[in-house]
Formats: C-alpha cells, structure tokens, sequence
C-alpha cells in the first residue's frame, strides 16, 4: 500500500462579494497551502465559521447583508482565537478602526498591495496558532493536576506540592499541615442514593472545603471519597482550630460527616512519606474511636 502525505492545508476564510477584490486575494496570495474558502454574505461567513475551521478570516467590512462591525463581533464571539483581517478602502477607515476595537488582527487598505497581504495574512495565522497553542498547554496542565469530577487538585499533584513545600522549608524551617479527610460512610450512602447523588456529594464536599479555608490553603482529592489539605504556614495549633471550624461546617451543611486525621511538619515528620503515614495514622484512630472527628497525630498512640 502507498503512504500518501497530504500536503498541509491552512483554511482561510475569504469575506467578500466583490468579484475583482476576490481574485486580487485569490492571485495574489503565493502560499500554495492556503486554502481559501469564499462567502459573499456574513450571514454564510457566521454559517462557515461555526462549522469549519479557519487559520484565519479575510473580511470586508462593507459586506451587502449586515454590518461590518456586527460581523466581526459575531465572528469573535464563535471562536475568539480566530485572527480576523478587515479590508476597507479609504473612504471608510474609520470602519476599520472601529472593527480593530472588536479585536479584529489588522486591516488592509484596497487596492491591496499584494506584499502586504502576504505578510499579515501570514502573522495573522502565526498569531491564531499561538492563541491555540496558550489555551492546549493550559488544558493539558489543568488535566495532569486537576480531578475532573470534583474540581479540585489530583493525587499525583498533591505529592508534587509536599514535596514543594518540604523541599522549600528544609531551607527556611516553618511549619505547615496537612489533613487526610475520609467521608463517613461513603459507600452506604453511594448504595442507597444512587452513583448520580454520590458524585454531587464527592463535588459538593470538596467545593465546601475549598470554601471554607484559605486561598492559599489546597485541597485535593486523594483518592475515591478521601481528600487532603495542605495548610501552608499553619502549625498543629492553627490546623486544629480549622480543623474544629470545617467540623462544624459539614455537620451543619452537608448529609454525610467525615473523618481527618492531622500532622504537622516539621512537628510529626521531617520527610514526605512519614508525614503522609502519620497522617493516615491519626485519620484511622479517627475511624476506630467513633468517626466524625478530628485525631490529631501522636507519636504515644499511633506508633
Ligand atoms: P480566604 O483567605 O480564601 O478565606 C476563605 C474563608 O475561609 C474565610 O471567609 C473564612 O470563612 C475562612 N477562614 C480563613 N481563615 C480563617 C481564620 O483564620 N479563622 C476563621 N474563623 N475563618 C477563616 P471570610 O472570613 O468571609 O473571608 C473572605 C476573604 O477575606 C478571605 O479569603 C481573605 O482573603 C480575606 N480575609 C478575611 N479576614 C481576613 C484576615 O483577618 N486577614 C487576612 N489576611 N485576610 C482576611
Ligand atoms: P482563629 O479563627 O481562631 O484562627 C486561629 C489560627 O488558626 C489562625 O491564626 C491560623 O493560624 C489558623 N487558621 C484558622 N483558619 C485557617 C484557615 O482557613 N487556613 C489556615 N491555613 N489557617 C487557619 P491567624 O492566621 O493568626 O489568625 C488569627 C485570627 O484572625 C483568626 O483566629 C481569626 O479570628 C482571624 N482571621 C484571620 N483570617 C480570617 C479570615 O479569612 N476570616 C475570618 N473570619 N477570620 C480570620
Ligand atoms: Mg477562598
């Protein structure tokens, strides 16, 4: 079988009913990988757009059919990324500066001077494949430290920020917490309410927490219904009054109770993985003496 490669392809969206000023673009542009895409109405410019998809969009802003600044804002609002460029002639520049202040990329005065179209055509693309680029990189970094049911951080990004901060105050010692919290009968609750009520209960439980601490304070979801806090700069004293407070909190707002358990470094623990033992320590006393509680760990008890 012969592996065909398909040449690359930039769609571009051409805006225009004059038939002399299309053919100017369409002889003039000297990229054989444009590929241009013409609508003589906005109307059908909206259409396109919503279903194709466009490196970027040549448009006259004297179009038959709607107002050229309506059509870039309508533009804009389907794909905000997409780098529009305006064509006008002198008499209506002021148009154009009008529809850079919706955010359109440039504009071009016609007659086109051909060099010119090329150059812009060619940064308004670049600039459409940045904005695509910034949004990726922020999605895939949102997915790798995010939990998508509950909306706070992940497992794998927790251990990143114990290790942060351990790292960071074995040089400049102060103390910071951190909670393991388990809700209480999870899985009963789970089993009599349906999955669908005990997604709405994992989502709203880590929003409350999120709430009701600072915004420097980070919550995760550790695992299935367990969660974690890291406290920054706060000791065993100052994490037990939060802890108190976040009792309280649920108690009153929520239909199921939970359990935590609480160390302290450098108080408990000096390194990551007992500071995390010790924590699950104390959160199964917690469990074993009655749930709905907060066991603080002490080394006497929880060896
Ligand atoms: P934030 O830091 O994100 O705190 C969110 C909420 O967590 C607070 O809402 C409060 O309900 C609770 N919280 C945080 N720290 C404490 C605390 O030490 N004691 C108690 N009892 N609750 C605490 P709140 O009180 O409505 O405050 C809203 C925001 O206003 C806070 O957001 C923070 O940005 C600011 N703020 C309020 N009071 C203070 C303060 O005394 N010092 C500072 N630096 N900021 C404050
Ligand atoms: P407090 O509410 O009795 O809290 C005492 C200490 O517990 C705080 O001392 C802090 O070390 C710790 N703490 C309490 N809540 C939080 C929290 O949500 N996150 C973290 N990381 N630590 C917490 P701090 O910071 O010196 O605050 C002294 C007092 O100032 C608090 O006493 C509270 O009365 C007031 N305060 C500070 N921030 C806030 C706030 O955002 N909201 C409200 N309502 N009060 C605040
Ligand atoms: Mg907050």
């Amino acid at each position: 079988m012969k592996n065909e490669v398909k040449a690359r392809e930039f769609n571009i969206l051409v805006v225009e009913d004059d038939e002399g000023t299309f053919k100017a673009i369409k002889d003039g542009l000297i990229n054989p990988e444009y590929k241009l895409h013409r609508v003589t109405t906005g109307q059908e410019a909206i259409n396109l757009a919503k279903e194709g998809y466009f490196v970027a969009i040549i448009a006259e802003i004297q179009i038959g059919d709607m107002n050229g600044i309506e059509l870039v804002r309508r533009l804009k609002k389907i794909d905000q990324r997409i780098n529009i460029i305006a064509l006008t002639t002198y008499t209506f520049v002021n148009l154009a500066v009008d529809a850079m202040k919706e955010g359109v990329y440039a504009y071009l005065m016609k007659p086109m001077n051909t060099e010119e179209l090329n150059l812009v055509l060619r940064r308004a693309i670049e600039n459409t494949f940045l904005l695509i680029q910034a949004g990726q990189r922020k999605y895939y970094q949102d997915i790798a430290t995010m939990d998508g049911l509950t909306g706070v951080y992940n497992h794998r990004h927790f251990h990143e920020m114990l290790d942060w901060h351990i790292s960071h105050l074995n040089r400049s010692p102060q103390a910071f917490s951190m909670f393991i919290i388990d809700i209480d009968d999870f899985k009963k609750y789970n089993d009599t309410k349906g999955h669908v009520e005990g997604d709405k209960i994992l989502h709203n439980f880590a929003q409350l927490l999120v709430s009701s601490t600072r915004d420097i304070d980070m919550v995760f979801r550790y695992g299935g219904e367990e969660f974690a806090i890291i406290l920054s700069q706060t000791d065993q004293w100052g994490a037990q009054k939060v802890a108190e407070r976040l009792l309280t909190i649920v108690r009153s707002r929520m239909p199921v109770t939970m359990s935590m358990g609480l160390a302290s470094f450098p108080m408990n623990a000096q390194i990551k993985s007992d500071l995390v033992m010790r924590a699950d320590k104390a959160l199964y006393r917690a469990k074993a003496t009655g749930k709905n509680r907060l066991c603080t760990y002490d080394d006497k008890v929880d060896q």
